[in-house]
C-alpha cells in the first residue's frame, strides 16, 4: 500500500519519492510539476517530451532497436573512456567515480519500481482526448525574442495582458472569464511584467498567445540590464536564485540553440545584491567539464560570495527507464549537476546561515528529458533548504519558462510560455 500511496501522490504532484534509498532520490514528471502553476490550462506532454518518445517508443511503449542510431553507436565506440587520461581528464574521472555508486543505486530504485515504470511509458500522452481539448489558438510564427530585443524598435514592442476581472471575486463566473477582462498593454522588453492575481493570465504579443502563471513575473532583457532587478531594499531580495547560464561549450555551439557567453561575463552577475538580507540559496547548473568545475569552485562562487553546500544530480532516463546513455561514456554522461550553495545576506539573520551548508545533503532527481534541453523544474525540491521567511522569494536567471510565484529573467523567458505548449 506504500507503493500505491507513492504512486497516487506522484500522479498528483509529479514527484515520486523513493523511500528505500540512503540519499534522497525522486522521479519527476516535469509536466505534472509545471501544471501546478496553472488552473485553466495544461502543459501539453507531447510538446514537452518528444525526443525520447516520438520516434523511439511505439504506442505500446516498447523501445525499438532503431533507437540507437548508427551515429550514436559510432559515438559510443569512439568516446568510451580514453585509454590514457591527461591530468584534467583524470580529475573529471575521479569526480565521476565518486558519484557513480550513488547514481547506480538511484537508478536501481527506479528499475525496481515496477508500477512507476508502467506509468513512465505513458507520460508523453495527453490524458484528455483530442476532442475534449481546446487548443489555445495562435497565429503567425513564433517570434525570436533574441532578435526583436536587439533592434532599435525594441522599447516600442508591447505585450497585452488579458487580466480576468472576475477572478477571485466570483468563482461561478470562471467559465466566462475570457469575456470579462481588463486589457493591460505594457512594454515587453526591459520591463518587469507582473501577473499578481491568483490565476493565470493570457497575453498577446505579435499575434501569438502566451500564458503567464499566477503570481509570477518576467523581465526580458540582455545581461546588461540585469541590475534593474536588484531590489532597492535588501529585505525584499531573493531567497532562492536558480541559474542556468549559457556556458560556452562545443555542443551548444554545434546545435546553435541559443547564444553563449564567455565565463568572465558570469563573474559580474550581481548575485549578492539580488539576494535577500536573510541570505539566499543559490543553485547553479554546470556541465561535466572539469575546466568549468574548476572555474566555478575557484573563481565564480568566491566572487559571488557563495559557499558550496551540496549537489543535486539530474539523472536522465528514457521512457523504458534505461539511462539515456552509458553511465561511463566519457563526454556524454547521462547526468547533469546543479551545484548548491549559500550566499550570506547583510541582515541579522545571516549568522544562522553558517552551518546550514553542513546539514544539506546531495540529492538525485530522475526524469525523462524534455525537448530543447530543458532542465527539470527542481525549485520545489529545494524549498526546505531555502533561508528566510516562507514562502520564499524565488528568481530564475537565464530562464526560458515561468513558474507560479517565481520571477523569470533572461532574453527569452516567454519562450516556453507560448500557447502551443498548452491546451485548455
Ligand atoms: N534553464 C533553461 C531551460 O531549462 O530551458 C535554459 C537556459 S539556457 C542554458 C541559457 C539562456 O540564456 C538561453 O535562453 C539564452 O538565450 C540566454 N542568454 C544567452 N545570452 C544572454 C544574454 N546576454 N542575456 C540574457 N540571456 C542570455
Amino acid at each position: 500500500s506504500e507503493t500505491r500511496d507513492q504512486l497516487t501522490s506522484f500522479l498528483q504532484s509529479g514527484i515520486y519519492r523513493f523511500s528505500n534509498s540512503a540519499v534522497p532520490v525522486v522521479f519527476m514528471d516535469p509536466v505534472r510539476v509545471l501544471n501546478r502553476s496553472y488552473s485553466r490550462v495544461r502543459v501539453s506532454p507531447s510538446t514537452y517530451y518528444s525526443r525520447f518518445f516520438s520516434s523511439n517508443v511505439a504506442a505500446d511503449g516498447v523501445l525499438r532497436e532503431t533507437e540507437l542510431s548508427s551515429s550514436s553507436k559510432k559515438r559510443k565506440r569512439k568516446e568510451k573512456k580514453p585509454l590514457t587520461l591527461n591530468e584534467r581528464e583524470q580529475a573529471a574521472d575521479q569526480r565521476h567515480q565518486q558519484v557513480r555508486p550513488m547514481l547506480l543505486k538511484a537508478h536501481k530504485c527506479l528499475i525496481g519500481a515496477a508500477e512507476l515504470l508502467g506509468v513512465l511509458r505513458s507520460l508523453s500522452w495527453d490524458s484528455s482526448s483530442t476532442a475534449e481539448r481546446r487548443e489555445l489558438t495562435a497565429g503567425g510564427t513564433e517570434p525570436s525574442f533574441l532578435e526583436l530585443g536587439k533592434v532599435w524598435q525594441a522599447p516600442l514592442y508591447e505585450i497585452t495582458l488579458n487580466v480576468p476581472r472576475t477572478c477571485g471575486s466570483n468563482e461561478n463566473e470562471g467559465d466566462n472569464v475570457d469575456q470579462w477582462c481588463d486589457q493591460r498593454v505594457v512594454p515587453v522588453f526591459d520591463n518587469l511584467v507582473v501577473n499578481e492575481i491568483g490565476d493565470e493570465v493570457e497575453a498577446e504579443f505579435l499575434s501569438r498567445k502566451y500564458v503567464i502563471p499566477r503570481q509570477s513575473c518576467f523581465y526580458m532583457s540582455d545581461l546588461g540590464k540585469i541590475h534593474n532587478l536588484i531590489p532597492a531594499d535588501p529585505g525584499s531580495g531573493f531567497n532562492l536564485i536558480l541559474i542556468d547560464p549559457p556556458w560556452e561549450n562545443a555542443s551548444a555551439h554545434q546545435k546553435l540553440k541559443y547564444p553563449t557567453l564567455p565565463n568572465r561575463y558570469f563573474l559580474s552577475l550581481p548575485i549578492k545584491k539580488l539576494g535577500h538580507s536573510d541570505g539566499a540559496l543559490v543553485g547553479l547548473w554546470v556541465t561535466n567539464r572539469e575546466r568549468l568545475r574548476n572555474f566555478v569552485e575557484e573563481e565564480l562562487f568566491p566572487s559571488w560570495g557563495v559557499t558550496y553546500a551540496a549537489s543535486l544530480f539530474w539523472l536522465k532516463v528514457k521512457a523504458d527507464g534505461s539511462l539515456t546513455s552509458d553511465l561511463d561514456l566519457f563526454h556524454h554522461r547521462p547526468y547533469e549537476c546543479l551545484l548548491l550553495g549559500y550566499c550570506n545576506g547583510e541582515g541579522d539573520g545571516s549568522e544562522l546561515l553558517s552551518g546550514m551548508e553542513e546539514t544539506m545533503e546531495d540529492q538525485i532527481v530522475i526524469s525523462i528529458p524534455g525537448d530543447y534541453s530543458r532542465k527539470p523544474p527542481v525549485g520545489e525540491l529545494l524549498q526546505k533548504y531555502v533561508p528566510g521567511a516562507h514562502p520564499p522569494r524565488c528568481i530564475e536567471l537565464f530562464a526560458r519558462e515561468m513558474v507560479a510565484r517565481w520571477t523569470s529573467w533572461g532574453n527569452e523567458p516567454l519562450r516556453f510560455q507560448d500557447s502551443h505548449f498548452f491546451f485548455r
